[in-house]
């Protein structure tokens, strides 16, 4: 059978896109100049492998440029500039991007700056413009072509003039309606507003002419005469905010580069700002997440930091910068000491990357001590988002990395009713109290009315609560915690002093050896023995374990797929 081509209406397809995928009208500006950004990048990159050209920075950069009187807002940059055919292929075709093509092309996986890769942000032009207009000579050509659209009704392309290379798109911003404003796209102050908040550190300068006033020249110094003058002004700050020393930057300043670079869409919990320059030179800034990605615990989670070498970007998610345990951390690095290599093979055995990865570690490790320290509400707010990272950790690797992690746990605790550190716990032991004691169950409630428990209670001693699957699977790796075994209340021997109990279940043991034996023929292949309790207070019966593994353990184990 023939296959048929699906119809589309191609007008309504593209206002639906370009008002699903945008909530914001401003935007565009951001989309627009990012697109000029990677136009520079591509020059940039193409002077890297090519000797013959050389990149002088000073003639690279991106213009704003508003028009009042004919409601038109110009970005041009100096870029690479498009051909005829890039300009239909490029702008003519919805979710086409040249600049994908361009790093494929160029084998660039992930050793890019260039930001574009959906081609579709150019048409977000259309949510404030009724006409585009794009003006544009390619590098190296001597023709320059004018394409012009309404929207998706078509597309008109022309040859014109144009001096130099690169690229100029002019909106004609639409009319005010009732419900809808569009004259702020024209001011100064509006535009500037909406650079610094998307573009701050597009790394090439962004011009805008910048309006002033000043008291008029020759006039007398009494007489306030002023005077309008105009003065080309770059409105991004262009140096990373890495680059930028720690004591001028404020919580916000971090806040905000979490929110630009979407490391995730809450607030950060902390940051960790690094600026390194022992055996290994780098900045770093890294960020706590305050709540758990929706996908983190699962498959699909994808760990590590943006790896920049010299302020461009060398890789999007660098996992050897991370170990497992820290997974959560957010953030980036970048390094003059790592070679402008593209190729990720070549990184992934760089001895100076992993200096900074144990670095690195090392800072996180540290500043969630601290957190633990000085700042007890943050870290459990922490702990309730990540904790179960950390048990993964110290249970993984063959408990490789428990000295580093033992520290930063913490259980539900019978005495004070919340999370408590394992030195808390040991630090308060009575003198007589041999073991470090917890009972597992699905939630701090079971685990109060367990039988099992109520010895250890009632001596006094303070018993942890266990309610994640990998609670007790962790502690089985770390065995002691400063010299204390830890003891599940229901394994065989809880190592409590006999009392006069004792004696007791002795005597029944011995005086109902019939019944025992009968009970253990019943529960046959189910229990290996029954006997007289010496652990019992105010329950009739209990179950424990005997050898490695408890109960709990034994569930979980039985509930793993095979
Ligand atoms: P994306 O940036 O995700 O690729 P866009 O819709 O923003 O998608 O842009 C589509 C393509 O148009 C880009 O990939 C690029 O090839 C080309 N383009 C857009 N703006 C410019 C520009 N200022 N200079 C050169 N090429 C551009
Ligand atoms: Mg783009």
């Amino acid at each position: 059978m023939a296959k048929k081509q699906f119809q589309a209406e191609s007008k309504r397809l593209l206002e639906m896109m370009i008002n699903s995928i945008y909530t914001q009208r401003e935007i565009f500006l951001r989309e627009l100049i990012s697109n000029a950004s990677d136009a520079i990048d591509k020059m940039y990159y193409k002077a890297l492998m090519d000797d013959q050209l050389v990149f002088n920075k000073d003639d690279y950069y991106i213009k704003v440029t508003a028009d009042k009187e004919n409601r038109t807002l110009t970005i041009s940059d100096t870029g690479i500039g498009m051909t005829k055919e890039e300009l239909e292929n490029n702008l003519g075709i919805i979710a086409k991007s040249g600049s994908l093509a361009f790093k494929k092309e160029n084998e660039l996986k992930d050793g890019h700056n260039i930001i574009g890769q959906f081609g579709v942000g150019f048409y977000s032009a259309f949510m404030v413009a009724d006409i585009v207009t794009v003006i544009s000579k390619a590098h190296g050509s001597e023709e320059a072509y004018k394409w012009e659209s309404e929207g998706a009704d078509g597309y008109t392309i022309e040859s014109c003039g144009k001096d130099s290379a690169g690229t100029e798109i002019i909106l004609k911003i639409k009319p005010n309606t009732e419900d809808d404003q569009y004259d702020e796209y024209l001011e100064e102050y509006r535009l500037k507003a909406i650079i610094k908040k998307y573009s701050d550190f597009i790394r090439y300068p962004i011009k805008m002419d910048v309006k002033g006033q000043r008291p008029k020249e020759g006039a007398d110094e009494n007489d306030n005469e002023l005077e309008e003058y105009v003065e080309e002004q770059t409105i991004n700050s262009m140096v990373p905010i890495w680059r930028r020393n720690k004591s001028e930057l404020t919580a916000d300043d971090y806040e905000k580069f979490y929110n630009e670079k979407r490391y995730g869409f809450d607030k950060p919990l902390k940051h960790i700002h690094i600026s390194a320059d022992g055996a290994v030179v780098y900045n770093a800034i890294l960020f706590i997440p305050e709540n758990t990605p929706f996908d983190y615990y699962t498959k699909e989670y994808e760990k590590g930091l943006e790896l920049y070498s010299n302020g461009v970007l060398i890789m999007n998610k660098c996992a050897d910068l991370l170990p497992d345990y820290f997974s959560f951390v957010k953030g980036m690095v970048d390094s003059e000491d790592l070679s402008l290599n593209i190729s990720r093979e070549m990184l992934q055995h760089d001895r100076q990357l992993s200096l900074i990865a144990k670095n690195i570690k090392n800072k996180i490790k540290s500043q969630l001590q601290s957190m633990l320290k000085d700042e007890r509400d943050n870290y459990e707010k922490f702990y309730k988002a990540f904790g179960r990272q950390l048990k993964y950790g110290v249970y993984s690797d063959y408990g490789m990395n428990k000295d580093l992690l033992q520290d930063l746990l913490m259980f539900h605790s019978s005495k004070e009713k919340k999370l408590v550190t394992l030195d808390e716990y040991v630090s308060r032991m009575p003198e007589d109290q041999k073991y470090i004691y917890y009972a597992s169950g699905e939630s701090i409630e079971r685990i109060e009315k367990l039988p099992q428990a109520e010895l250890v209670t009632d001596k006094g001693y303070e018993l942890l609560y266990f309610t994640d699957d990998i609670d007790e699977f962790a502690i089985k790796m770390l065995m002691n915690y400063k010299e204390k075994e830890f003891k599940s209340v229901s394994s065989g021997d809880l190592g409590i002093e006999p009392d006069e109990k004792d004696k007791e279940s002795d005597a029944e043991q011995s005086e109902n050896k019939d019944i025992f034996e009968h009970m253990q023929t019943v529960l046959a292949g189910k229990v290996k023995q029954v006997r007289a309790s010496k652990r019992l207070k105010t329950h009739p019966v209990c179950l424990t374990a005997e050898g490695e593994l408890t109960i709990e353990m034994e569930k979980i184990l039985k509930a793993m797929p095979n």
